[in-house]
């Protein structure tokens, strides 16, 4: 069995809420604050963490209060942390969440999370069979060093483009599986995508963004479920019939999810029947982390 790898963001999202938010310059009296730990990179590590799947996280944190309580939160997942480093020179990752009615407005601080670098991912033992994760948290250079060490070692790359940003040519051809959701697809493939789009129309956007005649790009659709490319052949997962309450993290949990059963040697077309699995019972619990199933949990669900 390998092991995950991810490289990528670790926040700590601090969330209020209000009655309503405030206008320019006013200040209103909230209800409640929460911590909830976040960052793609770390959601996505203890997805596949609570799945079974040994699991390595690569990235840094402040040397601050926060990054204390991320440390000991991700080691309590059962997290490797050997290779992530707390840094004097920036706070650990922060997005500040305000939530009035349902609407919310959110403040994403980068901090350690954009010092992550080619030095961090360069000493990291990755060996065939290993599957290396990353996100658009951390710099590009960064998950293209990571990457190209990963496929040295024999390692499959899978990358989830979010939040979307222009890539390279020369990291999207580093990239094994990529997956993303259909505006991310839209941003990338230089398409106009919307939830109702037929799949032989989003197919034929992936075939488009296509780096290599042997990549599968996996795009997620919501309550739809998952549609694949691999190399030349098209996978349909249908969405799960579930009563969604909080869709946070649910890509997160669909990538920990599908690295976990790489790792774990399973063929892809199952391995995507068992990430939508994991990801429908994500969203009928609140939150990212917490919010991520155990391998048992999704066994039940697919019986
Ligand atoms: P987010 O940014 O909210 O984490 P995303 O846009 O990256 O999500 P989605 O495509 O919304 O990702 O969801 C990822 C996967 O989660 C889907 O492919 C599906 O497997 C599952 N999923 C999401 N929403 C639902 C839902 N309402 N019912 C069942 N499964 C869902």
């Amino acid at each position: 069995m390998g092991r995950v790898f991810v490289a990528g963001s670790i926040n700590m999202d601090v969330v209020a809420t209000a009655d309503r938010h405030p206008r320019i310059g006013e200040t209103v009296a909230g209800r409640q604050v929460l911590y909830f730990p976040g960052g793609k990179g770390a959601n996505q590590a203890v997805a596949a963490s609570r799945l079974g799947a040994g699991t390595t996280l690569i990235g840094r944190l402040g040397k601050d209060a926060f990054g204390a309580e991320l440390r000991q939160f991700l080691g309590d997942q059962g997290i490797d942390l050997g290779y992530v480093q707390d840094t004097a020179e920036a706070h650990t990752g922060t997005a500040i969440i305000t939530v009035a009615k349902s609407d919310n407005t959110i403040v994403v601080i980068p901090g350690a999370n954009g010092l992550v670098g080619a030095d961090d991912v360069g000493i990291v033992p990755m060996l065939k069979g290993d599957v290396a994760v990353s996100q658009f948290e951390i710099p590009l250079p960064t998950i293209a060093a990571f990457f190209r060490r990963a496929r040295e070692a024999g390692a499959v790359t899978v990358l989830n483009p979010a939040p979307a940003q222009a890539m390279p040519g020369e990291l999207l051809a580093l990239v094994d599986i990529l997956v993303l959701n259909e505006t991310e697809l839209g941003f990338l493939g230089g398409a106009e995508l919307t939830d109702a789009d037929e799949a032989a129309t989003i197919i034929a956007v992936a075939r488009e963004l296509q780096a290599r005649a042997d990549q599968t790009i996996c795009v997620t659709l919501g309550k739809r479920g998952v549609l694949a490319l691999a190399g030349g052949e098209e996978l349909v997962v249908p969405g799960r019939p579930v009563k969604a309450v909080d869709t946070t993290g649910a890509g997160d949990c669909f990538v920990g999810a599908l690295a976990a059963q790489l790792a774990d040697g399973v063929p892809l077309r199952a391995a995507l029947a068992f990430a939508n699995a994991a990801a429908s019972i994500s969203v009928q619990r609140m939150g990212a982390g917490p919010s991520m199933p155990t391998a048992a949990e999704v066994a039940t669900v697919l019986g």
